[in-house]
């Protein structure tokens, strides 16, 4: 599975992606940047039209970089999406990935008819864009049975090869009218087998644990922006879905390290603990920014590593149980690994 690290246009820093960084991360395939920033910074968006979308962000062509529609930062302005200067965009920056121009983002506490109208509207572009590589986008809901028979009944958005899927971590998590998980969780498994051969990406996944139910979910590729969110914060992402606040900045407080976590991070080896260990993380400003930021997503990187090579091995179901501390999402994980004929 593909961890797509979400970049900001803000600032690129820690540029990851580059060789000669001294944050590089080699394991690092692809990068997602939203159309919202291009739109916000026009002569950013004028020079990647001009050169190219890597070579205006200075990203090696063997890192993809996929581009989000910004759906969700024009919806929450109240602002029409540019979509024309959308297309244009995609044709001249040569985007390895986007998804169609614009998409109605359902909230989990939407009543069935609110979720119609974000379904039609969205299937309405999801036809409208059904050539040039535009990737069609569903979401995560009491509709999600429609948008697979709307797509798989329409000849050329069934012939597509990738699909996009958003609203996993909002009805996952936080909202109170939520589907069930295990309602979730039967949706996405069938979603899987109804695209079977498809690329599934999923939009914005949030920490480790999320990443372990994506790939159990066995999703092609999942976004985050959480490694630098956090590290904005002060927090960083321990393995196995632990996240812990190291610099106390503003008045955002979390758990800290106790004893045994600082050894593991003393034993981290991404690029950013190697060269300046525990210090350089706990530090304020940029510096300490970049470091909490390089380590956050090399940990991400790790957790796929580490669930696939288990999974592989055949060892994931016992291997869990220890590795993975006291998250939310552990039912979650438990109701995956669980045989279909021993469910309730
Ligand atoms: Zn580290």
């Amino acid at each position: 599975m593909e961890i797509v690290a979400g970049i900001t246009l803000k600032s690129l820093g820690p540029q990851v992606w580059d060789p000669v960084s001294p944050y590089y991360l080699p394991d690092l395939k692809a990068v997602m940047v939203s159309y919202a920033d291009f739109h916000q910074w026009p002569a950013q968006r004028r020079r990647s039209m001009e050169q190219g979308i890597h070579a205006s962000l200075g990203i090696p062509k063997r890192v993809k970089v996929y581009l989000d529609n910004g759906a969700f930062y024009f919806s929450a302005r109240d602002e029409q999406v540019p979509i024309g200067d959308y297309e244009e965009f995609v044709e001249k920056a040569c985007p390895d990935w986007q998804p169609i121009p614009r998409d109605f983002i359902p909230a989990p506490n939407m009543t069935l008819v609110e979720q119609r109208w974000c379904l039609n509207r969205t299937m309405r572009v999801n036809r409208n864009y059904q050539h040039n590589g535009y990737v069609p986008v569903a979401h995560i809901g009491r509709v999600l049975r429609d948008y697979v028979t709307r797509i798989k009944g329409h000849e050329q958005l069934s012939a597509k090869k990738a699909i996009a899927l958003g609203g996993i971590v909002p009805n996952l998590l936080r909202a109170p009218k939520a589907l069930s998980h295990k309602e979730i969780l039967d949706s996405l498994k069938q979603f899987r087998c109804d695209f079977a051969g498809k690329k599934i990406h999923v939009f914005g996944i949030g920490g480790t644990a999320t990443i372990h139910i994506a790939r159990l979910l066995r999703m092609d590729s999942v976004d985050s922006s959480g490694w630098r969110n956090r590290a904005a914060r002060g927090i960083i992402q321990l393995p196995g879905s632990g996240e812990r606040t190291i610099a106390e900045l503003g008045s955002w407080r979390g758990r800290t390290l106790n004893r045994m976590e600082q050894n593991i991070l003393r034993q981290c080896l991404c690029p950013a603990c190697q060269s300046e260990g525990l210090r350089g993380l706990k530090a304020t400003g940029v510096g300490g920014f970049r470091n909490r930021a390089t380590h956050n997503l090399w940990t991400l990187l790790e957790e796929v590593k580490w669930v696939e090579g288990h999974l592989a091995a055949g060892t994931y179901c016992e291997a869990y149980k220890e590795h993975l501390d006291n998250t939310i999402y552990r039912p979650l994980i438990d109701y995956l690994l669980t045989p279909a004929r021993e469910r309730r």
